[in-house]
């Protein structure tokens, strides 16, 4: 008997059936239909994600459901529904990566790299910060047996951080935070406008006083041709002294402010506004090639802006092309944070735009890498 001939009073889901599975950048969707709301709830119940970047969707009259690593939630704006239950086995599995218990994928807690915590990783966190994995999907490791534990099984999710949830359930150890140092997550901004035809972009850990050291609200849509044309650029943030500063006045701050624009509109999640940067205010020079980089290893750019963005980098010189590379490969003393596969599709789009004489010394600058 198949899944979708199945009542509901055996137990499953009535008329839930597969329909296909898509990928996008590094992200699985499993979908499925299903007739309503309750139908989708109680197989996403029991159809377990182990893994991040994978999704099981739900599609109904009654709206899209879905469940990742952590949470069942609503597809259109990814509200969080529930917690998603993870079955708990009797007996440990070690793994370097996953619960020993549930055997869910246990995102470690990123720590950024600055002077404090190189060369001590350990990270102490108050009850009510415990609390914060159990959102994270985050997990503890066990000092004593080297087993790792989610903050589910470990009873976070339920209680809260107490005592008792940093003790190893299988040696009886005293655990702490799995952490990982190394970029902190960069938030990604909304992906559509607000009711107000705006969109915020997160601060970035990476980023100064040109681009990302704070929040910034923003027109969803901006004309950047004509943005540009103003003869006075307006300052970023302009209630913010460390920037207004930084800026200055006169001829340099407006070409600091040129850049600026620049690598924030590289930045914006509404593509036309992106496109239109790489068209009419294309990064020319060492300040606005970072965000070139971010651009190309973007986890949530599309092809066609990552298409327009190689052809905008082949137009620049081999200095600078060599110079962004580096970016892109992490060859710089601080990180870029991409993830490996952010950065190899990134290659494949600037290996199609490659221009016919360049390309050897394209390879030439790939190859290098490999031997550092
Ligand atoms: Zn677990
Ligand atoms: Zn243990």
């Amino acid at each position: 008997m198949s899944l979708s001939e199945r009542k509901e009073g055996d137990g499953h889901p009535v008329g839930v059936r597969f329909k296909q599975t898509e990928r996008t950048g590094q992200a699985t969707y499993h979908v499925y239909g299903g007739p309503s709301r309750r139908a989708a709830l109680e197989f996403l119940r029991r159809t377990h994600v182990k893994d991040e970047l994978v999704y099981n969707i739900v599609e109904t009259p009654e709206g899209n459901f879905g469940r990742d690593l952590i949470y069942l939630f609503h597809e259109a704006d990814g509200k969080p529904i529930e917690l998603g239950e993870r079955p708990r086995s009797q007996s440990p599995s070690p793994s370097g990566t996953r619960c020993a218990w549930c055997g869910f994928f246990v995102v470690p807690y990123k720590l950024p790299i600055n002077d404090e915590n190189v060369g001590s990783v350990t990270l102490y966190m108050t009850y009510d910060e415990l609390a914060v994995l159990a959102k994270t999907g985050g997990g503890l490791h066990c000092g004593a047996c080297s087993m790792l534990q989610c903050a589910v099984c470990s009873g976070i999710a339920q209680t809260g951080g107490t005592a008792l949830a940093t003790v190893c359930r299988a040696c009886g150890g005293e655990m702490a935070v799995q952490t990982v140092v190394g970029p902190v997550g960069r938030a990604a901004a909304p992906g559509g406008p607000d009711a107000e035809q705006m969109v915020t972009l997160p601060a970035d850990p990476m980023g100064d006083e040109l681009w990302g050291m704070a929040p910034l609200r923003l027109p969803w849509n901006i004309d950047v041709a004509r943005f540009f044309g103003q003869s006075t650029l307006p300052y970023v943030w302009p209630e913010d002294g460390r920037h207004t500063e930084y800026i200055g006045s006169g001829e340099r701050a407006q070409t600091l402010l040129r850049a600026s624009w620049t690598k924030i509109f590289l930045h914006h999640p509404n593509p036309e506004v992106t496109l239109g940067c790489l068209r009419s205010a294309p990064p020319d020079g060492m300040l606005t090639l970072t965000s070139l980089a971010d651009l190309l290893a973007s986890l949530t750019a599309e092809p066609r802006v990552k298409e327009e963005a190689s052809r905008a980098l082949w137009r620049l010189s081999d200095g600078l092309v060599g110079y962004t590379l580096n970016v892109l490969l992490s060859r710089g003393v601080i990180m870029s944070g991409y993830d490996t596969h952010s950065v190899h599709q990134a290659l494949g789009h600037l290996r199609k735009a490659c221009p016919q004489s360049r390309r050897v010394w394209f390879e030439e600058q790939l190859a290098r890498s490999e031997d550092d």
